[in-house]
């Protein structure tokens, strides 16, 4: 990884959706400022997803050229990836970075939920990443580049009261990116998923002004630029929490755990006694895939048909 500071993105075409306001705003702003080409796009409508307005784009798209930049808008909701992708090849010939940013929130306890406010957010974050990756994918193979970053949450990652709508299309971030990053490894498209912590519209109604004040959504922005950077050729498939100037890795860890024949002995009653060793972290694994599971059962297969 270079110096931040001399990360620039010349010739390069950043898609940033939901980008007319919040954490996208600041991206596009900030690459658009170190020289890439910006599709802004945002639907413009409400931080529940009601209406739609062309503003909320035409303005970020005003600010970049007024300092001096380029950028197109792009008014399409993310569920017409296709669209937004469009707009990247027909004003920039080309797309080199996708940040799947665009978001709303339907936040309702489980018993209150309708069918409305889960299918909406499943719309806009699961079928809008899905929709916007799908779009610019074939672009990436074929050029052999291309930089993913797609937004999660804490809610997602820990589960968050009332929000069990929301936290599910966050998490579905997560298997997402992890499968794209297997997928696109070898096509050199890198992916990533972040966790953020920001001001924007979305936490005004939650955090006080003075938490609010210490978390920019400017400061989100160096973890994204490093990860979309072509200078990150390694690190792909992570999720990272950031907020408040703080940046970090997460990762799974599984407990050392119970191995039980699979034979007579492999009742409920065995698995009790051994019910310790299933939540045991003292010696914790970090899997990366479905083959470290697989390593463990061929062990299994080794053990003493009756260990001690
Ligand atoms: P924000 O409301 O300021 O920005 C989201 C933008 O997405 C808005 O401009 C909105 O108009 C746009 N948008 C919504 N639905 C769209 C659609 N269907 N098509 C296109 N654009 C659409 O909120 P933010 O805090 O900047 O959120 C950015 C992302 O970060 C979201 O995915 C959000 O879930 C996630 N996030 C934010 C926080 C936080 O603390 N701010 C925490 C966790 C996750």
């Amino acid at each position: 990884m270079g110096d931040a500071s001399q990360l620039r993105y010349d010739g390069q075409v950043v898609v940033v959706t939901g980008a007319g306001g919040g954490l996208g705003k600041a991206y596009a702003t900030f690459f658009a400022s170190r020289g890439a080409s910006v599709v802004v796009n945002d639907l413009g409508g409400s931080h529940k997803g009601e209406g739609q307005a062309k503003n909320a784009a035409d303005d970020v798209v005003s600010e970049i050229r007024n300092a001096g930049g380029k950028a197109a808008a792009n008014y399409d909701s993310v569920e017409n990836g296709e669209g937004i992708i469009k707009t990247a090849i027909d004003n920039f010939g080309r797309i080199d970075v996708l940040i799947n940013n665009a978001g709303i929130l339907r936040d309702i306890s489980f018993k209150n939920m309708k069918d409305q406010d889960w299918d909406l957010i499943m719309k806009v974050h699961v079928v809008g990443a899905y929709k916007c990756a799908k779009a610019a994918w074939p672009y990436f193979r074929k050029q052999k580049y291309g930089r993913v970053i797609s937004t999660a949450s804490a809610a997602g990652l820990f589960g968050s009261f009332g929000q069990c709508n929301y936290s599910a299309a966050k998490l579905a971030q997560v298997g997402f990116t992890e499968t794209l990053a297997k997928e696109g490894f070898k096509y050199n498209i890198l992916c990533n998923v972040i966790a953020p912590i920001a001001a924007s519209r979305m936490t005004a109604t939650v955090m006080p002004p003075e938490v609010l004040d210490n978390l920019k959504p400017e400061w989100v922005v160096p973890l994204v630029a490093v990860l979309a950077h072509a200078s990150n050729t390694e690190e792909s498939g992570s999720i990272f929490e950031v907020g408040g100037g703080h940046m970090a890795k997460l990762r799974w860890e599984r407990a050392k755990g119970a191995l039980l024949r699979a034979d007579e002995t492999f009742t409920p009653g065995a698995l009790l006694k051994k019910w310790d060793n299933v939540s045991d972290f003292s010696e914790p694994e970090y899997p990366t895939g479905v083959a470290n599971f697989m390593g463990l059962l061929e062990e299994a297969q080794k053990l003493p048909a009756n260990p001690p």
